[in-house]
């Protein structure tokens, strides 16, 4: 397959099995990167009909989720995107984010900036945001909504360029839309998952690739992709979703917790003791577990081995 990073041909595998179905995964060494073969006719009704029936945060649950229900559960994670856009806060300034969901992020900055909008390819999701939050949304690609010459001073997208099926040619329709000096923030998972790199959990190879994800990016790959589109990489974080916890867990049972909740939230053990002395035994072990999640995360961060990168790249 031909790598849409660099051009070249790779015959690599990474895998031949997805979370759902059979498919492969093929790898560029030359960008570290892996690619999913393109398989939706019409992006924008799979994002509309089918993504969100198939991949809920609970996984026991067969009901497709509300737009309310994926902002109530969404809403508490968003604090560390929040945290790494603080310096850019100001309200002179435009924010446009790709891939809005319920707003869950969105609804939190708008008042930091003077203006604000979103695309959600999901309609309801859409209507939802521009109801509850009164922020104006498009539902079409990128690259399909009418721009009246509109720029603007950011454009963020979190957990989107990994399902675009040509995210070359998503990063100049992006290039177009910015301002000059104009930067974005991207949030992506990385390759180097600590599930996949570190603790090398069996079934998680299999959970971490999905259909819906067409990239997996390494910071490699992401930085030619970024400088080959005329920008510039000002900086890196890695960034850790899931907690210690949840990744003994994997560790110990091979399979993923039955929904995100824990796992997203600070490690906490619920003891049921209602003694006293004990119940202060438990909150103790509950601060342990609070401070050793917080060590973590920094050696994760160090060795570059978190779920998620968070890119900062001005446009040049
Ligand atoms: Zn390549």
């Amino acid at each position: 397959m031909k790598c849409v990073i660099c051009g070249n041909e790779s015959h690599d595998i990474l895998t031949k099995k997805l979370r759902y179905g059979n498919r492969i995964v093929y790898y560029c060494p030359k960008c570290d990167y892996g690619m999913l073969e393109a398989g939706f006719e019409d992006v924008s009704e799979y994002y509309d009909k089918e993504y969100r029936k198939k991949y809920k945060d609970e996984l026991t649950n067969d009901q497709e989720e509300s737009p309310k229900e994926i902002y109530q559960m969404r809403c508490r994670y968003q604090n560390d995107r929040i945290h790494a856009i603080r310096d850019f806060f100001d309200k002179e300034k435009s924010f446009l984010e790709i891939g809005c969901s319920a707003g869950q992020f969105l609804s939190k900055i708008r008042d930091e900036f003077g203006y604000v909008a979103g695309i959600e390819l999901s309609k309801k999701c859409a209507e939802y945001v521009r109801e509850h939050w009164n922020i104006p949304v498009y539902s079409e690609e990128l690259s399909q909504i009418k721009w009246n010459g509109e720029q603007f001073d950011y454009i963020g997208f979190f957990q989107v360029l990994e399902h675009i099926e040509n995210p070359r040619q998503f990063m100049r329709d992006v290039h177009d839309r910015l301002k000059d000096g104009g930067k974005v923030f991207i949030e992506v998972p990385s390759l180097n998952d600590p599930l996949r790199k570190l603790w090398k959990v069996d079934a998680y190879e299999q959970f971490y690739y999905h259909e819906a994800h067409l990239s997996y990016f390494s910071e490699k790959s992401i930085r030619i992709l970024l400088e080959d589109c005329r920008y510039k990489v000002e900086c890196i974080d890695y960034i850790q979703d899931y907690n210690f916890l949840n990744h003994l867990y994997w560790y110990f049972n091979n399979g993923p917790q039955p929904d995100c909740v824990f796992g997203l939230n600070e490690p906490k053990i619920d003891f049921k003791e209602d003694r006293e002395d004990v119940q202060e035994a438990g909150t103790k072990i509950n601060e342990l577990l609070t401070e050793t999640n917080r060590k973590y995360f920094e050696i994760l961060a160090k060795y570059k081995l978190t779920s998620n990168m968070f890119i900062i790249a001005s446009k040049i």
